[in-house]
C-alpha cells in the first residue's frame, strides 16, 4: 500500500464504522449497568460422554436477558467487554455464581466436571486468579473444575499465562484449550502449559462428512491429543452421524445442539436420567 492510499482511506467517510464505534461505547454502558443491576444469567450446557451418552459434564456459558426476553449474544458483547476491564468483572460474577451452583448440584444428586470460560486479561490479573484459587480450596462440592482458555488467549503471553495457570493447577484447577484450531497453535504451547484436554472448535466438526480436510484435521487433533494424554472434546455436534463419526475417530467427549443446548441450570435436572441422544 502507498501512503497516499492509506491516508485516503483514512479519509473516507465510513458510515458504518461510526456507528460501529457508537454501538460499542453504547454496548459498554449497557454491560456496566447490567453488571449493577444483576442481569445476567448463567447457563449450562452438557457435554457428553460418548460411550453412554450421559453428562459428564457441563460448560457455563453467561447469558444477557433482552427486555423482550430475547438474549443478547455472548459473540457480540463478550468481545467488547474483553478489550475493557469489565470482563475482569464479569468473570468475578461467574466465578460467583458458580461458587453457589457447585451446591446446587450436589443438592440434585449431580457430580460432574464444570467447565467455565475464562479471557486473556483474566490470566493477567491476580485478584481473578486468586478468586479461581479459592473457589477451588473452598469447593466442598463433588463438582470438579475445569476452565476454558482459548490458544490465542494462552498466547498473548505466553509467560504470564503460564505462571497464572500453573497457580490455578497447583489449586486442584484443570485447563482445556477452547476452539482449538482456529487460534495460533504453538505446540510448545502444548508442551509447556498445564492443560489436559483439548476442545476442537465446531467449524472443523460440522463439515466432516464433506471436507476431506476437516476429516484429517480432526483425526490428527485427536491422534496428538490422545498421545500427549488429554481428552478431546468435539464442539458443535448438531447431527447423529457426526456424534458417531467423532466417536469412531476417538473422541469420548462431545458438545453441541445435537445433545443439548445450554440451559438454566433448574432444566438440567430434569434431564439428567436420560442418555442424552434419545431426548433431542
Ligand atoms: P465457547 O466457549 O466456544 O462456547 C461454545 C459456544 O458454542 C456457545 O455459544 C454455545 O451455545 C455454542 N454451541 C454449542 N453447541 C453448539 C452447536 O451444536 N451449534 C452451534 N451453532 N453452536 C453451539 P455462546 O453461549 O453464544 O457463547 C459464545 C462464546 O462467548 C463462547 O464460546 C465463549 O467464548 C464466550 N462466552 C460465553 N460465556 C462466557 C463466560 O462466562 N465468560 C467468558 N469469558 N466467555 C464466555
Ligand atoms: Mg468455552
Ligand atoms: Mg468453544
Ligand atoms: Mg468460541
Amino acid at each position: 500500500y502507498t501512503s497516499k492510499r492509506l491516508s485516503s482511506a483514512y479519509c473516507e467517510y465510513h458510515p458504518s464504522m461510526n456507528d460501529n464505534a457508537a454501538e460499542k461505547v453504547n454496548i459498554i454502558s449497557l454491560l456496566k449497568h447490567a453488571l449493577y443491576h444483576q442481569e445476567f444469567r448463567l447457563w449450562y450446557q452438557p457435554i457428553i460422554r460418548l460411550s453412554d451418552n450421559r453428562i459428564y459434564g457441563v460448560e457455563a456459558l453467561i447469558r444477557w436477558p433482552r427486555p423482550d426476553g430475547s438474549y443478547f449474544s455472548p459473540s457480540v458483547f463478550i468481545p467488547i467487554a474483553e478489550q475493557t476491564a469489565l470482563i475482569n468483572k464479569m468473570t468475578t460474577w461467574v466465578l460467583t455464581q458458580i461458587t453457589k451452583d457447585l451446591l446446587y448440584f450436589d443438592s440434585i444428586g449431580l457430580a460432574l466436571c464444570i467447565h467455565v470460560n475464562l479471557s486473556a486479561k483474566d490470566l493477567q490479573d491476580p485478584n481473578i486468579i486468586e478468586q479461581c484459587v479459592s473457589l477451588l480450596e473452598n469447593n466442598q462440592s463433588s463438582q470438579k473444575i475445569m476452565f476454558e482458555i482459548t490458544e490465542s488467549a494462552m498466547m498473548i503471553n505466553v509467560e504470564q499465562a503460564k505462571k497464572a495457570m500453573d497457580r490455578i493447577a497447583m489449586a486442584g484447577g484443570k485447563f482445556s484449550i477452547d476452539d482449538f484450531g482456529t487460534g495460533f497453535s504453538s505446540l510448545e504451547m502444548l508442551r509447556d502449559l498445564p492443560v489436559t484436554q483439548i476442545k476442537i472448535d465446531r467449524s472443523f466438526i460440522n463439515n466432516i462428512h464433506h471436507q476431506d480436510a476437516d476429516l484429517a484435521i480432526v483425526k490428527s487433533v485427536i491422534y496428538l491429543a490422545t498421545h500427549l494424554n488429554y481428552s478431546v472434546v468435539a464442539e458443535g455436534i448438531e447431527h447423529a452421524d457426526t456424534a458417531e463419526l467423532i466417536q469412531s475417530l476417538g473422541s469420548h467427549l462431545a458438545q453441541g445442539y445435537f445433545f443439548a443446548k445450554p440451559m438454566p441450570k433448574s432444566e438440567l435436572s430434569q434431564i439428567l436420567q436420560l442418555p442424552l441422544s434419545s431426548i433431542s
